[in-house]
């Protein structure tokens, strides 16, 4: 920044106060929070700031790695909040040379106690009943980032959201009535049944991606199509979670748990503002197998998203997977709207696998972890040759199980529909079974318009 602090501060609160009056103009009524005091005032315009960089939040905590290859100055900022406007020394996490830090979302502002800030509401519906979420409802805070919101899905499920400090804790109410909880804190995401207050499991983020930390046993497996009552546990614990609705014993925990997780993640991806979103993070889905009595059975291990410097780390490839199903879209643009849906699409995918075919003759050290349209079929480990069948394909793989222990599912959609429950199952099982003890990222890629 060449320009001076008083400059900055300026031309921020002037953004801010655009801002609000913009807000004014769209909800038809003055901002809940005024612009007062001149510390509020730049916190606001940093805010502003924050978010024209794309970033969800004015704070973040610094994270780490955690482990012996983190420089000794980053060590000491792990758990540390640095506001954005205000990087340390060597900028922001994942700045410096080969630096794997990144900036975790702070919610609020440390220095302001939510119960004295006043939150701006806002309430918008679909109208064009093209999104796949029917209405959003939010609170936002003063320096932008927000506080809670109610997203109701066009099926009828509903995400109840509140964000502060590192803790973002979820609610996920089903059509059906039952409930789902998915907290995150300090990097830690917990899954939780109805009002259960025990975990069905935990993950923690760590080099080699989220791990998990402790699980129930038989509970929370995607495939698991039975209903297992933990035995250790006297009573129904989850007697209260159906008391309301009278719903008779759970059916099929692994699909509710997945049919949750699914939901969750496609407002990450439609809605994700309102989901605490930035810019530039990417939802994911991430599962990895769980042996049990010699099985392999996929568990989720998370459900959210990565910063920019997560990829960077595992799904390098993203930012290019994205680039070559935008130039096959913008190649085949004319025959959009002469061509069925899914023809078209088929047309999209072909592309892009010469694409990366292409690159792989020419680079082939560089490409080598790529894998365009892999086939893998139930019970049997390793790809198989593509068309066999009750075989499932996979667009882009990006294999780096054996350096980081990560694999990414690149799973391009050139139509409405995003991921299904049936969907996430069947990629679940089959690289559950090829790829034991592996983090599996399922990353969606459209094509931009
Ligand atoms: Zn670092």
């Amino acid at each position: 920044m060449v320009s001076t602090h008083s400059e900055n501060s300026q031309q921020l609160i002037g953004l801010a106060r655009r801002r609000a009056f913009e807000l004014y103009l769209r909800s038809g009524r003055k901002p809940d929070a005024p612009l007062l005091a001149e510390r509020k005032d730049i916190g606001s315009a940093l805010a502003a700031a924050a978010a024209d960089r794309g970033m969800p939040t004015s704070h973040y905590v610094w994270r780490t790695m955690l482990d012996d290859r983190v420089r000794r100055r980053h060590i000491e900022r792990e758990g540390h909040v640095f506001a954005r406007a205000e990087p340390p020394s060597g900028g922001p996490p994942g700045t410096e040379p080969n630096c794997r830090c990144w900036a975790e979302p702070y919610y609020g502002d440390p220095a302001i106690p939510d119960a004295l800030q006043p939150l701006a509401h806002a309430y918008q519906t679909d109208t064009t009943g093209l999104a796949p979420w029917a209405s959003i409802e939010t609170l936002t805070r003063a320096d932008g980032s927000i506080a809670h919101s109610v997203v109701l899905a066009r099926d009828g499920t509903q995400i109840q959201s509140a964000f502060s400090g590192t803790l973002i804790a979820r609610q996920i109410t089903l059509a059906t009535g039952e409930v789902v909880r998915v907290d995150t804190s300090g990097g830690v995401q917990s899954i939780y049944l109805g009002s259960d207050p025990r975990p069905l499991f935990q993950s923690a983020w760590t080099a080699h991606g989220p791990r998990v930390i402790r699980a129930r046993r038989h509970l929370a497996f995607l495939g698991d199509e039975q209903t297992l009552i933990d035995p250790d546990v006297e009573g129904d614990p989850y007697a209260s979670a159906r008391e309301p609705y009278g719903i008779p014993i759970l059916p099929n925990l692994g699909g509710l748990i997945a049919l949750a997780l699914v939901s969750l993640h496609s407002m990450l991806r439609a809605a994700p503002a309102s989901q605490g979103l930035g810019e530039k993070d990417e939802p994911v889905l991430a599962i990895k197998a769980w042996a049990v009595n010699g099985n392999r059975q996929p568990v989720p291990v998370l459900v959210g998203s990565l910063t920019e410097e997560q990829l960077r780390q595992h799904c390098r490839f993203l930012p290019d997977v994205q680039n070559w199903t935008d130039d096959a879209a913008a190649l085949l643009a004319d025959k959009k709207p002469i061509l069925p849906e899914r023809t078209w699409g088929s047309l999209v995918h072909g592309v892009i696998k010469r694409t990366i075919d292409a690159l792989k003759k020419s680079s082939p050290f560089i490409y080598d972890s790529l894998r365009p349209e892999i086939s893998f079929a139930p019970n049997i480990t390793g790809p198989v040759p593509y068309g066999r069948k009750g075989s499932t394909r996979l667009d882009v793989v990006e294999d780096r199980s054996e350096e980081e222990g990560v694999l990414c599912d690149y799973d391009v959609k050139t139509g409405r529909e995003g991921l299904t429950v049936s969907r996430l199952k069947e990629i679940a099982d089959r690289l559950s079974k090829s790829y034991p003890g592996i983090t599996i990222y399922i990353i969606e890629v459209r094509p931009r318009l």
